[in-house]
């Protein structure tokens, strides 16, 4: 049996663990963390298609720590309702958006995977890997080493092995926009759990959701044109920027704010408009480490699900990995490099001043109020939440 080295164990690591499985090929997980500490503190939704490609693996229950965000409602700074809809189409039995802790999700795929016989060692950073042409050893920061017939790269953004794989490869762009967030207790807000609203503040951009037991889970864009450095980001009063930013603002955010005890660390936020290079001899990068969409976009973890399964697809149908590497770009580069330019566009219209209102009135807006947005209409954005046919022969093959 081929055996495959997986670096990283976030979302596209296990999932790829899992469907290499599938397709009769063992894999091994190395993650730098030691522990699972790294993915404490935020959420993220998971759209369908991301849900599709997990359900072609018997994933879903994996989201069952989320709960359901079928609707999105987008205002303006000054309180008023510009549009709402759904947030992506329904599955055919019934799913919709589901949103989770980061936390909640990594440690179900994680687990999922273990009770599959998967071994996920922790505490093993890739330091670098070589291939001879018909193997490839992996070299971790403790001193040890691995073999396998291909390495596999979900170590996100940071990506090692796509430097292994091109020296040469792009670094991440930052985006603009600063993120924080947090869970808000006791605050009487009048939407509905599992709709997600999205406010085009006057300064800033503040989206909140209201899970089933009335905790608020929110987020917040800060505008920072130039990229901060960790010694100026822990230095930022957040809670009285946070205040300054919102407070000419008609929407829930100041209270939201208000009640919540622990705001996350701001960071900056980035994404990758273009990596060259996915693959050299028997090494690949996919999810985040290949192309990082911006977090604006809400796609990047369903875009890492889909990967995996669309690789162990063609290490499955493919004589070598380099034929099955190159119908895995062939099938991926053009949908993932679309989601990351228009998860650019949605940030950029985030971003207050001319800039920020030209897109946002322009770009963005039209997708969602112009004339052929709204419910039981076409949805502009229809081709983000679609998957291929084929996926459902996978799920029963
Ligand atoms: C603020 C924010 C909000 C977001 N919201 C959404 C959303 O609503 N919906 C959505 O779909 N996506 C969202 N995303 C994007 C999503 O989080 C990522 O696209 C997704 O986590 C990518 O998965 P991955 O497995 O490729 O990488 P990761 O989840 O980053 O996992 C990479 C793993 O590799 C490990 N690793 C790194 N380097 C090494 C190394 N050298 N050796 C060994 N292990 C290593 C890391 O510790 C980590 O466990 C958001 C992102 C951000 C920042």
């Amino acid at each position: 049996m081929r055996q495959a080295l997986i670096i990283g164990a976030g979302i596209a690591g296990p999932v790829a663990a899992i469907a290499l499985q599938r397709a009769g090929i063992a894999a091994t997980i190395y993650e730098s963390y030691s522990g699972t500490a790294e993915s404490v503190g935020g959420f993220l939704t998971v759209a369908v298609n991301g849900q599709y490609a997990l359900r072609t693996l018997e994933l879903d229950h994996c989201l069952a720590a989320g709960f359901p965000t079928p609707d999105m409602a987008i205002s303006s700074g000054s309180g008023k309702l510009l549009a709402a809809f759904p947030y992506g189409p329904t599955l055919p039995n019934g799913p919709v958006a589901r949103t989770i802790s980061r936390s909640d999700l990594y440690t179900a795929l994680r687990a999922e995977a273990q009770d599959r016989g998967i071994e996920i060692l922790h505490g093993k950073r890739l330091l670098d890997a070589e291939s001879d042409g018909s193997a490839v050893r992996a070299h971790f920061a403790d001193g040890s080493s691995a073999v396998g017939d291909l390495l596999i790269g979900a170590d996100g953004l940071r990506s090692r092995t796509r430097e292994i794989i091109d020296a040469a490869a792009p670094s991440a762009r930052y985006t603009g926009l600063l993120n924080t967030g947090g869970y808000a207790n006791g605050v009487r807000l009048a939407s509905p759990p599992g709709e997600l609203n999205l406010i085009f503040g006057r300064r800033a951009f503040f989206g909140y959701v209201v899970h089933p037991d009335d905790t608020v889970w929110w987020f917040a864009n800060l505008p920072e044109s130039t990229e901060p450095c960790p010694k100026d980001l822990s230095c930022m009063d957040l809670r009285a920027r946070l205040v300054t930013l919102f407070d000419r603002d008609r929407s829930p955010a100041l209270d939201i704010i208000g009640r919540t005890a622990a705001l996350a660390a701001p960071y900056g936020t980035y994404d990758f408009p273009s990596v060259p290079t996915w693959s050299r001899d028997l090494m690949i990068i996919i999810g985040d480490a290949a192309h990082a969409a911006s977090p604006s976009a809400g796609q990047g973890a369903s875009l890492a699900i889909e990967d995996a399964v669309v690789l162990a697809h063609a290490l499955s149908e493919k004589s070598s990995a380099t034929a099955a590497f190159e119908h895995f770009e062939q099938s991926r580069r053009a949908r993932v490099e679309r989601v990351v330019a228009w998860g650019k566009k949605a940030g950029d219209g985030k971003a207050p001043g001319a800039f920020g209102r030209l897109i946002r009135d322009h770009i963005v807006f039209p997708f969602f109020v112009g004339p052929h947005a709204g419910r039981g209409k076409a949805d502009p954005l229809s081709w983000i939440y679609e998957f291929p046919s084929h996926w459902d022969a996978l799920a029963t093959s």
